[in-house]
């Protein structure tokens, strides 16, 4: 059994916490960082200007430098909100460019096996949003997992009272995918294949 230094134990362990690393990545992250003391430097800072100049849109909730955001700010259609699940799933539609509405980060899904309710979601500040009164659609873009098909599931049950359409993106994106790995054609076609939910 190897005994490891404080710091390296915690650097172990702060890697662990990101998604899709184990015990041995962690370790040959944290090898191949020590072993350049330029690059481990140049993370460190890095890590600490993202945190010092980032932030979630008070709107949408992306990840952005400036409140609000670009696309909460610029001009796009108003009347129609997008919900993702995550910031990256912006950017599959956007390249998709088939979308010019507005949109909404849910930062999850739900999953009553791993204990995330709607109260865990930003589900709450799109109601706010939606009872404003000029979204005439919201397109439900969420991943198509079991916990993406009942987020959408959830939110057409929370949003068909206010009067507002809500659509889904079209099936033709394979089940079991997240957006963010989806190409941009099946993400246009997606889009512009929508059916009302
Ligand atoms: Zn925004």
């Amino acid at each position: 059994m190897i005994h490891f230094s404080r710091s390296l134990t915690r650097l172990l362990g702060e890697l662990k916490k990101l998604p899709g690393v184990g015990d041995k990545t962690a370790l040959r992250l944290a090898f191949h960082l020590l072993k350049s003391p330029d690059n481990l430097s140049a993370l460190a800072e890095s890590l600490l200007e993202v945190k010092a100049g980032v932030r979630f849109c008070s709107i949408c909730f992306s990840i952005t430098e400036a409140d609000p955001c670009h696309l909460c700010s610029t001009e796009r259609d108003s009347t129609t909100i997008c919900v993702v699940e995550e910031p990256q799933d912006i950017l599959a539609m956007e390249r998709s460019r088939a979308f010019n509405g507005r949109y909404h980060v849910l930062h999850g899904a739900l999953s009553p096996l791993n204990g995330i309710t709607p109260s865990d979601l930003k589900i709450a500040e799109l109601m706010q949003r939606l009872e404003k009164g000029s979204i005439r659609e919201v397109l439900l873009a969420t991943n198509f997992t079991v916990e993406g098909e009942a987020t959408a599931l959830y939110l057409t049950r929370l949003i068909k009272p206010l009067s507002i359409r809500v659509t889904r993106l079209a099936h033709g994106i394979p089940l079991g995918s997240d957006l963010e790995f989806v190409d941009a054609a099946t993400v246009q076609r997606a889009v512009e294949g929508r059916s009302e939910l």
